[in-house]
């Protein structure tokens, strides 16, 4: 075959605008450019034949692994039949409706319909028009605002770039700051007061929330939207008794939780649901990547019944709901979701992201945690964060200007494992394939203790 890596590498240069990409650098050519061809279990081939161990599992949503032919083949079977019909009034695929049936059957119990999108950003833009919606048609328009969290991530639109609470998501972007707000981020490793218990730091985050809510009026409250673990934010366990607490001051002020589960839903912390892991119940659950492992793009908005019976009342009142896209619940895409789903299950992933996972980060804790440049190891079932300081008894960061870590990302990559270069502060993060076997998970902190030598 005609060899176009050159074309290619020209082409990417030219005319391909990136995501999340430093434009001016890559345009002139001081970024690579990296053509990926071929994927097997946790394994990636790029077009120099380079393999890597995918330990982010793309952008933690490959969750059964790459080269899956029942996925392909069940995508493939549905673009022959039927590539495409919309799902406005009342019209459905059997993978859409059955996948909706899934869905619900794994969600925790008081779940009862699912709205399907395309990725996790509009997901969380449903979830918004929803609570407006509930909270108009129970006669409270004055109850809007949503609090998020400082260093939470919930997307890249309009309304969820400014959910999401990292400044390099902002920046120049003049995204809308009302009605959004944002609390303290649940981040014990960073916590001002050192003398806290994790008991305690929880109960301070709890407070200050209450205080906002006060401050802004609870009648003037609609919802809290929070990740059960912060993903982009730094691959961050909420603290001891955290969920508790935050969800007593919910309840108090009649406000709905939104648990964003884009990376954790379907089975990343070893049970299928983060909700179910920490104690949750949610009004509304966000799905995306693990729905599909990102076979085919789509996303979803999990409604709780008590919530689907008010905005029901809405139909009554209003006809029919105002809010459509043309892709939503696409049979493509639905159909690789059945496939997906199915293969979680018939390979007890979940399972296997509790047992690999605990396996992996004792592992990575053991090699690297008492290292002169780790302030601390953490994560939770199949997701695990290495945070690199200047000095780790006066926890002092690096300077950003260090670039910590994308050197050690970088380092790891040279060495043939993908980790990554959290976008805020100098974390290395994983979040493997939900297959990983205990042989590859030893390849990757074999390789991280190489990437820190390497680089310290
Ligand atoms: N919510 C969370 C928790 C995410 O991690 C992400 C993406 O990483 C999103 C929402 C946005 O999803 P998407 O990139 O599919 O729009």
């Amino acid at each position: 075959m005609l060899d176009r890596s050159n074309e290619l590498t020209a082409w990417d240069r030219d005319h391909f605008f990136h995501p999340s990409t430093h434009m001016g650098m890559h345009a002139r050519g001081e970024t690579p450019t990296r053509v990926m061809v071929g994927g097997e279990g946790v394994w990636i081939t790029d077009k120099s034949g380079k393999k890597s161990l995918d330990a982010f599992a793309g952008l933690y949503c490959v969750n059964v692994g790459y080269g899956r032919t029942e996925i392909a083949e069940a995508i493939a079977k549905q673009a022959h039949e039927l590539a495409y019909y919309h799902a406005y009034v009342g019209h459905g695929t059997d993978a859409s409706i059955t996948l909706s049936k899934m869905i619900i059957d794994r969600a925790p119990a008081h779940m009862s319909r699912v709205y399907f999108g395309l990725s996790g950003s509009d997901a969380n833009e449903t979830n918004i028009k929803l609570i407006w919606y509930y909270n108009n048609v129970l006669g409270r328009p004055e109850k809007k605002k949503i609090i998020s969290r400082w260093r939470g991530y919930h997307g890249s639109g309009v309304m969820t770039g400014s959910l999401t609470g990292l400044d390099v998501f902002h920046n120049a972007f003049d995204l809308p700051r009302a009605p959004i707000l944002h609390t303290e981020a649940p981040y014990y490793f960073r916590r001002e007061d050192r003398s806290m218990t994790e008991e305690q730091f929880s109960q301070h985050c709890a407070d200050k929330l209450e205080e906002m809510i006060l401050a802004e009026g609870p009648e003037t409250v609609a919802a809290f939207i929070g990740e059960p673990i912060l993903g982009t934010g730094g691959l961050v366990p909420p603290p001891a008794g955290y969920w508790a607490k935050i969800q007593a001051v919910l309840k108090k002020y009649d406000v709905l939780l939104v648990a964003d589960e884009v990376v954790t839903g379907f089975g990343r912390l070893g049970t299928m649901f983060g909700s179910d892991h920490y104690g949750m119940k949610p009004d509304l659950i966000t799905i995306a990547k693990g729905l599909t492992s990102a076979y085919a793009p789509l996303s979803g908005t999990i409604v709780a019944e008590e919530m689907w019976n008010v905005l029901v009342q809405g139909s009554d009142k209003l006809g029919a709901i105002g809010h459509g896209w043309t892709y939503s619940s696409h049979p493509i895409c639905a159909a690789a979701g059945v496939a997906n789903l199915e293969l979680i299950d018939k390979l007890d992933l979940v399972t296997n992201a509790g047992e690999t996972g605990a396996y992996f980060r004792q592992k990575l804790a053991d090699a690297v945690g008492s290292h002169r440049h780790v302030g601390e190891v953490r994560g939770d079932g199949l997701m695990a964060a290495v945070e690199f300081v200047a000095d780790r008894d006066d926890r002092v960061f690096f300077d950003a200007s260090e670039k910590i870590g994308p050197q050690i990302a970088a380092a790891l990559l040279e060495r043939g494992v993908i980790g990554r270069a959290m976008p805020q502060g100098d974390i290395l993060g994983f979040a493997p394939p939900l297959c990983i076997t205990r042989e590859e998970a030893d390849i990757v902190v074999e390789k991280t203790v190489k990437a820190l030598d390497d680089v310290f």
